[in-house]
């Protein structure tokens, strides 16, 4: 549910980026006969059993695929164990590069594939392993192949790893209003145009370059993320996702610079890199 609303507190497509995403789903044969544009961001949830063909393109003549249909806005994959490894694996360049190239021995093809990736797994295969109102009959075997599924490679190109406890019937049936849609975009968008008036762009894409210009640390911070390497072993790549993640929450605070809270904040959305068996 949490996915399928994110949506809706992403910034506005830019035109530049409506005419893209317009064109791939022309190229696709998939725009709405009486839309000469799109101008909402692409939400896509392929089901697990998807092809290598059906998520990065492909076919005779190559078509885009689900990467490239939710490019400017949102990938979902549920169950995110259940996806076949070759697909999972296949999603890493295009992650990295954002744009796929599928060649066929008659054609080559290049299609855009920017887009978020949001993914749910359970921790274990009866999904109770970190419930603390239910019992896991998984053992720890069981447990270590099913998390095992996700390489450390795809693990370290997601950015922020969260737990999210099972909802008690009493909070969710709670008439609690909640911050609306609206004013948490607003927040994200000030965040995004300090971004785009910095670089141009927003913070995922910094390079490597960038991050040692616009990610300085003070000594506190220093020591803060040095201990995570050393402690978690975190990856090269998982360093520089803990700063660019660090970046966006000083940003969000419209903080200039970052701090040892962000930090910290930013380490904690490490979880999956210290597994848990
Ligand atoms: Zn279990």
């Amino acid at each position: 549910m949490l996915a399928q609303r994110l949506p809706s507190i992403l910034p506005d497509l830019s035109l530049e980026e409506a005419v893209e995403t317009t064109k791939i789903f022309s190229v696709a044969g998939l725009l709405p006969e009486k839309e000469a544009i799109l101008v909402t961001r692409p939400f896509r949830a392929p089901h697990h059993t998807i092809s290598d063909a059906g998520m990065v393109g492909g076919g005779h003549i190559p078509k885009p695929g689900a990467i490239s249909l939710a490019h400017n806005g949102v990938l979902f994959l549920d169950e995110l164990p259940e996806f076949k490894k070759n697909v999972l694996e296949a999603l890493r360049q295009p992650l990295e590069d954002g744009y796929v190239t599928i060649a066929r021995s008659s054609i080559t093809a290049t299609y855009p594939a920017r887009f978020m990736l949001v993914a749910a797994m359970n921790p274990c295969p009866c999904g109770y392993y970190t419930d603390p109102n239910r019992e896991c009959r998984c053992s720890p075997q069981q447990i270590r192949q099913y998390q095992a599924r996700i390489s450390g490679p795809l693990l370290d190109r997601i950015d922020i790893h969260i737990d999210v406890p099972s909802v008690r019937y009493r909070d969710l049936a709670a008439e609690s209003d909640g911050e609306s849609s609206l004013s948490v975009r607003q927040r994200i968008q000030r965040a995004r145009d300090i971004q785009i008036k910095r670089f141009g762009m927003c913070n995922a894409r910094m390079s490597n370059r960038q991050i040692k210009e616009f990610c300085p640390l003070d000594k506190g911070s220093e020591r803060l993320i040095e201990m995570a390497v050393d402690k978690l072993g975190l990856s090269a790549r998982a360093y520089t996702r803990i700063l660019k993640v660090a970046r966006t929450i000083a940003d969000l605070e419209e903080e200039e610079n970052i701090l040892s809270h962000h930090i910290s904040e930013a380490i904690q959305y490490r979880s999956l890199d210290r597994r848990i068996i």
